[in-house]
């Protein structure tokens, strides 16, 4: 059925719960394009190393801007500030001068930029400031666990005290511009590109841990969000803030202390992870069954085995044993390929095949088969090919649940498995024309 595009796409709703998200105001193809937007507000990451104010991408210092004294990569890059000329010209005025060693790898100076950015376009009268007004802050949670303070002293007292400008904003502006950031901006990484940037309509995107949307940001640093699947009216727009192989709990955690909020998707509700069993290991007593967690919402809940063998691990059990393997996948050497293997091989019996730290490792080596020195297709023996294809087939399993439809995991992974089955065609025509060749002579 074709699309009615005279209806606008999305509409805004809210909820006590879960504050503005977005629905599908009628049934939205795959691969329709839902929104695509300038950015609100774009600047320099967190504890970066030093990027030039107009493009991001790293500078070495040999050209400083001639107004503000700030790195930028050279002259075109300052006629071009179009994000740069606001806090440059106010920060020449107040005659504020910064030092920068571009040797630093964590420069936080640059934390204040964004913010800086944020204060000002508020400070004018504008749509821009409301839209940035109405955005979340989740001020009581950044306080509980400390981000307030890690920003009070990185950037409220660097705008305040060393750069003197106290009179131009108070501690609770500063504070809710780096809300404002924390919470609703995207990461922003192309071509050498490092950056962070909120979306005025794409920040107001739920949160799901199956998304059913794909985001993109072009060369200018726009923003387009792609239905992954059809969706239906009605249905809420979704988009993830965390990493898709990543198990429950990391999933959880990560999203707690980054977006400050718990999780309650279909998918973390299900202690299988909807059977992919990214969180599960394998039964030691049964050697057939899964185990998960009873309650997949509670840290603190009893892991049983879902084949009725009547094992069961405490909480802190398990963690124990994830911690140690993912201290163990995190300090593998990822140029050694048979450790890799034997690594897989070895923890897939303990955790189960598709445990995410096991998953991860598996990743890495479907990228890597086939596309780096040494093991190109065409270096590689016929098994690293079908190992390859292997890999493919396993991991599109996952995402084919985790990522449906056209998201990024799904379309890497279909490229490299035809990639490696391409190899396999030509290696088997070969082999058949050898055989030819040799019957008759
Ligand atoms: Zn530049
Ligand atoms: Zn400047
Ligand atoms: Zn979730
Ligand atoms: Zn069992």
């Amino acid at each position: 059925m074709q699309a009615d595009a005279t209806q606008p796409v999305y509409l805004t709703k809210r909820s006590p719960e879960m504050g503005r998200y977005l629905v599908a105001n009628r049934d939205i193809e795959q691969g329709e394009v839902i929104i695509f937007e300038e950015p609100l507000v774009i600047g320099p990451k967190q504890a970066t190393y030093p990027v030039c104010l107009s493009c991001y991408r790293r500078v070495d210092g040999s050209y400083l801007c001639t107004d503000c004294g700030w790195p930028l990569c050279d002259q075109q890059c300052q006629t071009d500030n179009g994000y740069h000329r606001a806090e440059c010209q106010f920060l020449a005025a107040q005659h504020v001068s910064v030092q920068i060693n571009t040797q630093e790898e964590d420069c936080r100076v640059y934390d204040c930029v964004a913010p800086l950015r944020t204060l000002l376009a508020m400070s004018e009268l504008s749509e821009r400031r409301d839209l940035l007004s109405s955005m979340e802050t989740h001020h009581s949670h950044r306080r509980d666990i400390g981000i307030w303070d890690v920003d009070h002293v990185a950037v409220v007292d660097v705008i305040r005290h060393d750069w003197d400008l106290q009179e131009y904003f108070s501690q609770q502006d500063i504070q809710t511009a780096c809300a404002v950031l924390e919470v609703n901006a995207f990461e922003v990484n192309h071509d050498g590109v490092n950056a962070r940037s909120i979306y005025s309509v794409a920040c107001l995107m739920a949160h799901d841990c199956v998304p059913n949307t794909v985001c993109n940001i072009d060369a200018q640093n726009r923003m387009s969000v792609k239905a992954a699947v059809a969706i239906s009216c009605g249905s809420m727009i979704t988009t993830s803030y965390t990493f898709t192989l990543d198990s429950t709990q990391r999933r959880r955690k990560h999203l707690k202390e980054t977006k400050f909020f718990d999780c309650l998707c279909q998918r973390c509700c299900d202690a299988s992870e909807l059977s992919t069993h990214l969180s599960s290991l394998t039964c030691p007593k049964c050697c057939q069954g899964v185990v998960v967690p009873q309650q997949p919402l509670d840290d603190t809940s009893d892991w049983t085995c879902l084949n009725d063998c009547n094992f069961r691990m405490s909480a802190q059990q398990v963690d124990r044993i994830l911690d140690n393997l993912q201290r163990k996948a995190d300090s593998l050497n990822y140029d050694d390929v048979a450790g890799l293997e034997s690594f897989i091989d070895k923890w897939s019996k303990l955790l189960h095949p598709n445990n995410s730290i096991v998953v991860g490792v598996k990743y890495y080596l479907c990228l890597l088969y086939g596309n780096v020195d040494d093991y190109l297709v065409d270096q590689m023996p016929d098994a690293l090919v079908q190992r390859k294809i292997a890999l493919c087939k396993e991991l599109l399993d996952i995402a084919h649940i985790l990522e449906p439809g056209s998201s990024k995991l799904n379309e890497n992974l279909q490229s490299e498995l035809k990639l490696a089955e391409a190899a396999q065609n030509d290696r088997l025509a070969a082999n058949q024309q050898n055989q030819l060749e040799k019957t008759s002579t």
